[in-house]
């Protein structure tokens, strides 16, 4: 299996003061180790203050242009100047509050790989597509929709987050994520042949350090994507040491 990483998304969380969480955090992996890749993906104003720490720092967006008139947008080009080696791109909460589409999540993770950046693609379905039934469907017409030709191991993950489970305390069997990730992993491996064998797909969703072992250790999760409980190094770190 690829090596697992674990990324927390602070989301819109995080002012100048966190830079005592990062260090706080590098030290613990420091000091005992890490089994996986770990990131951090803040807000973009604390990119600068929190990058050269010893994590690896991520975007959580990006535009799918280099640079131009896009008032408010931060380019993959920018993310990449500031030292970032992974983004995020289409997000529940990107697709939700900002209408994005499939294609536009596709070209954003163009744009990121084309800088040299991983793109963290997401995908998940919601509460009614769940309880219809339509799971499977949504989540394969997500992942045939928003991964660029371009995708290898080495610029892809994608993160399987049900929009039902994050920020709820909620979570999926480890059956269901079980079915979820070997219908991406085979997906993958139609379209890209071996190389889809070595992308590695996170679960997203309500992950804390008291159930990241049994959601770690389900075939095909290789890693998490945390919100909330990315927030405080030591909570993170509980989530990390499962590796
Ligand atoms: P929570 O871990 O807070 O449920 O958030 C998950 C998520 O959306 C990470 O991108």
């Amino acid at each position: 299996a690829p090596k697992a990483l674990v990324a927390g998304n602070w989301k819109m969380n995080g002012l100048t003061s966190s830079v005592g969480e990062i260090e706080k955090l590098a030290r613990l992996v420091a000091e005992k180790g890490a089994g996986c890749d770990v990131l951090i993906c803040p807000p973009a104003t604390l990119i600068s203050n929190l990058s050269g720490k010893g994590i690896d720092i991520g975007g959580q967006d990006c535009h799918m242009a280099v640079s131009g008139a896009h008032t408010g947008d931060i380019s993959a080009a920018m993310l990449k100047d500031l030292g970032c080696n992974y983004v995020i791109v289409g997000h529940s909460e990107r697709r939700a509050d900002h209408g994005e589409t499939n294609d536009v999540v596709k070209a954003k993770a163009l744009a990121a790989q084309d800088q040299g950046l991983t793109a963290i693609i997401c995908v998940g379905e919601t509460d009614a597509e769940r309880e219809d039934g339509s799971t499977l469907d949504v989540v394969t017409s997500q992942v045939r929709g928003s991964i660029p030709e371009t995708a290898m191991a080495d610029n892809t993950v994608i993160a399987y987050e049900p929009v039902w489970a994050i920020g709820t305390g909620k979570t999926p069997t480890a059956d269901d994520v079980a079915d979820v990730h070997a219908v991406i992993r085979n997906l993958l491996m139609d379209r890209f042949g071996d190389a889809g064998e070595k992308v590695r797909i996170q679960y997203g969703g309500s992950v804390k350090a008291s159930n990241a072992a049994e959601l770690m250790s389900v075939p095909n999760v290789n890693g998490a994507l945390v919100g909330g409980a990315s927030l405080k190094a030591e909570d993170f770190y509980g989530i990390i040491a499962t590796y």
